[in-house]
């Protein structure tokens, strides 16, 4: 009983849904991290906060 268990999350890819190798807990505060998915090879930035993914703006060419 010596550590408080915190909920926790692997985050999915948004672009095929696919689990990603990043976990969180619901504590967890991301500001545009780049999440990267080994399924699509794709790389996400977010941002994660109160257990909410949120995608980043991409700023304009
Ligand atoms: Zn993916």
């Amino acid at each position: 009983m010596s550590e408080p268990s915190r909920k926790e999350f692997w985050l999915l890819c948004p672009v095929c849904g696919g689990k990603t190798r990043t976990r969180v807990q619901e504590d967890t505060l991301l500001v545009h991290f780049p999440l990267f998915c080994p399924k699509c090879r794709a790389v996400t930035r977010i941002n994660y906060r109160k257990e909410h993914m949120v995608l980043c703006e991409e700023p304009d060419a």
